[in-house]
């Protein structure tokens, strides 16, 4: 006679394709890592998977997880509440917010169905999961709970945005940032140093600053390309065959942080510059404008002090992004 050693922990239907499983590597931004706050899986892959830097997701297709299946998960999250409160769902899939807004409504409704203690959504999305949703729209996933969402802008350079094939402009970046700053939700806008390589980095960082003063971001997240084999996909990112073939030169660790400080300088809206990420030798984390002097003055530090070949050998031993 078999027992059931865990009665209330609910046995995954075989039919269902992920269950409690995840599809790739759990994604989010680091201090998202914490003790009320847990994952849930609503798609996989990501919707465009073909930005050039990137490896995450490419060997997962892009897809959505069926309601039936979340909700099954949601009853794993539910025994974790009656633990420790969760107060924070973060979606998974690359790009979660690509999913319509009556799925993204339908989702909410379940997960606070489900989770008594909830108080908020996150997800990270791309500008063009944007393009099918309104101003109206977003306030109601405010109010539906969804807050601090993360997009990894990258660039509000067309060049650079062309030349690693992000799958929009700098007009419909524009118009997804006006879109986010009147719907009032918290967001964080990523962006990337060293994308352009070698010798392009002020262009980029001045039009992405003056993009996010437009935008007014409530965080901006720094982070540095780091062109580094990812184990899960068993792959390096599609542009370093450029670098292989010498068409493309990676920007110089020093001259990262000149590009950084440059940023920093064109920066003029209330945020917090969180550059904090494992990608980035030295980091930063500084209120503007209150901190902005002071940061200058640490960036430039690094400028002036910082050891290029040692930096070089951080960046090679990187091996999550
Ligand atoms: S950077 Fe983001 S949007 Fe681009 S391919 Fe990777 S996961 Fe998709």
């Amino acid at each position: 006679m078999s027992r059931d050693t865990s009665p209330s922990i609910p046995a995954l239907p075989k039919a269902f394709k992920y269950g409690p499983r995840f599809a790739s590597p759990v994604n989010s931004p680091s201090y998202e890592w914490r003790d009320d706050t847990q994952f849930l899986q609503v798609t996989t892959g990501c919707s465009h998977n073909a930005c050039r830097f990137c490896t995450f997701f490419k060997n997962v297709p892009y897809g959505k997880v069926p309601l039936d299946e979340v909700e099954f998960y949601l009853r794993y999250v539910a025994l974790c509440d009656k633990v420790m409160p969760v107060k924070r769902v973060f979606l998974q899939g690359s790009n979660a917010l690509h999913l319509s807004y009556d799925e993204l409504m339908e989702i909410s409704e379940l997960v606070y169905a489900h989770l008594p203690n909830l108080e908020s959504i996150g997800s990270y999305g791309r500008i063009s999961d944007l393009r099918d949703k309104s101003v109206e729209q977003l306030r109601s996933l405010k109010d539906a709970g969804y807050d601090r969402l993360f997009f990894g802008v990258e660039s509000a350079d067309d060049y650079l945005l062309k030349l690693m094939c992000k799958g929009y402009d700098s007009a419909e970046l524009y118009e997804a940032g006006a879109k986010l700053k009147e719907s009032g939700i918290d967001w964080a806008c990523t962006v990337m140093f060293g994308l352009g390589g070698r010798g392009y980095g002020f262009e980029h960082a001045i039009k992405t600053a003056e993009f996010c003063n437009f935008a007014e971001p409530d965080i901006v997240g720094a982070v540095s390309m780091t062109l580094t084999y990812d184990p899960y996909t068993k792959m390096f990112p599609p542009i370093k065959r450029a670098v292989d073939r010498g068409e493309f030169v990676e920007a110089g660790e020093i001259e990262r942080y000149e590009e950084m400080r440059e940023f920093v300088r064109h920066l003029n809206v209330d945020t917090l510059f969180a550059a904090r990420h494992s990608t980035l030798p030295v980091g930063f984390l500084a209120l503007i404008p209150e901190k902005k002097e002071e940061l200058i003055d640490a960036i430039t530090n690094v400028i002036e002090e910082g050891d290029e070949v040692e930096m070089k050998r951080f960046r090679e031993r990187v091996r999550e992004v």
